[in-house]
């Protein structure tokens, strides 16, 4: 950057995993300690699972120093959207006061549910909803050492679900879902969390059938 005459800006580091986050804006900040960082948990999800997460992250990094502004990416109605400012200025208040837990990782026990905070490029206002009743219907697998990502476009959706077990991503008029990198296909918005619902069944039969 500093080559191309480029001397004011902010690095940002994501990832929807609290230890990514953690470990690289530390490395980064040891590295270049007079650049500053943009500090985030990409698609934490949500509440009160994305909180979490992006409080361990904030909590460990401010502590340090490390990060000049920070985001709280969470899965919320647009009405409630405000709320992320909300998540994110209590964290750093909090870190300010001293009040924080020290928990030095992120344990992630069970199922885990990434979903985007969504954007300008959500393509049906049904993502929201979608997100929920997606969280909702797994409660019966909230134990499974599985990953659902839900996201809300066809731009980055496709990539951001690469590491999930379960993906899927909104179009306008139809969802599409692929379990461990291969596309099962585009489900209507009325059927598509049946889907979920019988892939999640299938791979946690196959865990149990490795397990025995
Ligand atoms: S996945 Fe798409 S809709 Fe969601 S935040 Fe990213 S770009 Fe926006």
């Amino acid at each position: 950057m500093e080559d191309l005459g480029f001397e004011n800006y902010v690095v940002s580091l994501k990832s929807s995993d609290p230890n990514d986050v953690i470990d690289i804006n530390k490395r980064f900040a040891e590295m270049f300690p007079f650049i500053p960082l943009h500090l985030g948990v990409t698609e934490a999800g949500m509440l009160p699972m994305g909180e979490i997460k992006t409080r361990v992250a904030f909590e460990n990094l401010l502590a340090l120093g490390i990060g000049e502004t920070v985001r709280a990416s969470l899965t919320l109605p647009f009405e409630n959207k405000y709320e992320e400012v909300l998540v994110a200025r209590k964290i750093v208040e909090d870190v300010k006061a001293g009040k924080f837990r020290s928990v030095p990782r992120f344990i992630q026990e069970g199922l885990n549910i990434i979903s985007c905070p969504s954007c300008s490029r959500v393509e049906n206002t049904a993502f929201i909803d979608l997100a929920e009743k997606v969280r909702d219907m797994s409660i019966f697998a909230k134990q499974a050492n599985l990953t659902i990502a839900v996201m809300g476009c066809r731009v980055n959706g496709p990539g951001e679900s690469d590491d999930a077990d379960i993906g899927v991503w909104c179009a306008p008029n139809h969802v599409n879902l692929k379990v461990r990198g291969q596309l099962r296909g585009a489900f209507g918005y009325e059927v598509i969390v049946g889907e979920v619902e019988r892939e999640l069944k299938t791979l946690m039969s196959k865990q149990t059938e490795a397990a025995a």
